[in-house]
């Protein structure tokens, strides 16, 4: 089977393929190459629900956590070259989507900063270890597929 179009990529992330046999396809295909895959997540990013809906994002980052707990089941089952090429492409995900939320985090951490910074140099926590400790947290939560 060739590369999974676009339009085709779209259409199944929106439910819309006709027949579970070429549903079945597409996801065989998403499965072995990392193209289509990597552009499947790339679509999946920045697609837009339905209007009314406001936790969009939420939603998506679920589906993707989701995502991510079956290829990682699929991955264990397959050669270790295969589940370390896919594992990468995974943790960029993960990586991208901590680093927002350091990102996010950094304006609040600067002011727990800025104040432990004049009253107590030497105790003052490291801003790193916060953060790490937040995103960790974070991450844990995300990979049981909870909602905030
Ligand atoms: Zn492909």
């Amino acid at each position: 089977m060739s590369h999974v179009q676009n339009e085709l990529l779209f259409l199944y992330i929106e439910d819309n393929i006709d027949g579970r046999r070429n549903r079945q396809q597409i996801e065989n295909h998403l499965e072995t190459c990392e193209h289509c895959f990597a552009s499947y997540l790339d679509l999946l990013e920045h697609w837009e629900t339905p209007a009314g809906l406001t936790d969009s994002f939420t939603d998506i980052t679920i589906e993707k956590v989701k995502l991510y707990q079956s290829y990682s089941h699929l991955a264990e089952q397959r050669p270790s070259s295969y589940r370390s090429r896919q594992a990468r492409t995974l943790v960029h995900y993960l990586l991208a989507a901590a680093l927002t939320l350091v990102l996010m985090a950094g304006g609040i951490f600067q002011g727990v900063l800025d104040l432990t910074d004049q009253s107590n140099l030497d105790k003052r926590p490291s801003l790193t270890d916060n953060i790490m400790q937040k995103t960790d947290s974070w991450l844990t939560q995300l990979l049981k597929g909870e909602r905030q």
